[in-house]
């Protein structure tokens, strides 16, 4: 059986009083998968009575840090508590972010590691930057990622991608925007899923960021009304909301005059 838990769903830099940041829990088959590990999500994992141990594979859909910040933590204290490996997959700069929370532990691990024998974090955690394509393949699931459009306005000298993507198990398809603009790529990754879960960005979250970041906001994420155009173009059979701060009245009507399934504004600790 496959859940989704939304375990964080504020998007952007900063705190939220009732919102932790992007992660969210897949359950497939009692296998434990994290897209995304935003700030909070070790507490988060608290909530619902897991651990930092308990986690087996994670995917990250781009690298900014209101989808990473979590990461820190959730390693360092894996590493602590001398829990088994784990797996990080994502785009490229997905190991060069996995050497920089490296870094970070090392001095944990110096004063630590007088405690008693500590493995060295470096063999425990492996990174892999995927290309687009099938990214994930076992008994349980496909996972498949496309490039996005978040990072439409911005030329990268390094191949930095931003990716949305699509889980395949036999009871549910399971669909994450990740951050996105409108992008055909993502409306045919999403076409008849189960579940899409996806970014939105209102008119209220735009106002509150310094107008350098507007452009930004407006072209690489999606307002309501796109959000419900993509869950109608592809046919999905329900919407869920996340990366926002709160869904107003016209902004559930922006969706629903575009799309006519279910529509439900995600919150933390959401299980579906
Ligand atoms: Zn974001």
């Amino acid at each position: 059986m496959t859940t989704v838990t939304l375990l964080g769903t504020a998007g952007g830099p900063g705190g939220h009083r009732d919102r932790a940041g992007i992660a969210t829990l897949v359950e497939v088959d009692g296998m434990r998968i994290l897209v995304d590990a935003g700030v909070g999500v070790v507490r988060q994992l608290a909530h619902v009575g897991l651990t930092v141990g308990d986690i087996d594979l994670i995917f990250l859909t781009h690298l900014h840090d209101d989808h990473t910040a979590g990461l820190p933590a959730l390693l360092t204290f894996r590493h602590t508590m001398r829990r088994g490996p784990l797996t990080l997959i994502g785009p490229p700069g997905t190991a060069a972010l996995r050497d920089g929370v490296l870094a970070y532990m090392r001095t944990n691990t110096a004063i630590r590691g007088q405690e008693g024998r500590m493995v060295d974090p470096a063999t425990l955690f492996e990174a892999r930057d995927v290309e687009p394509g099938i990214i994930h393949s076992d008994a349980g699931v496909i996972v498949t990622a496309v490039e996005n459009s978040h990072y439409a306005l911005t030329e990268f000298e390094s191949p930095q991608k931003s990716y949305s993507l699509r889980f395949d198990a036999a009871d549910r398809s399971v669909v994450f925007t990740g951050d996105t603009g409108e992008s055909r790529a993502v409306e045919q990754l999403a076409h008849g899923a189960d579940v899409l879960v996806s970014e939105m960005v209102t008119d209220a979250d735009i106002a509150v960021v310094p107008p350098p970041v507007q452009a930004h906001m407006r072209a690489e994420h999606l307002s309501p009304s796109q959000v419900g155009r993509l869950a109608a173009t592809a046919g999905v059979a329900m919407v869920v909301l996340s990366h926002y701060t709160e869904a107003s009245d016209d902004d559930l009507k922006a969706i629903r005059r575009e799309y006519s399934g279910d529509v439900v504004p995600g919150h933390d600790l959401l299980r579906l």
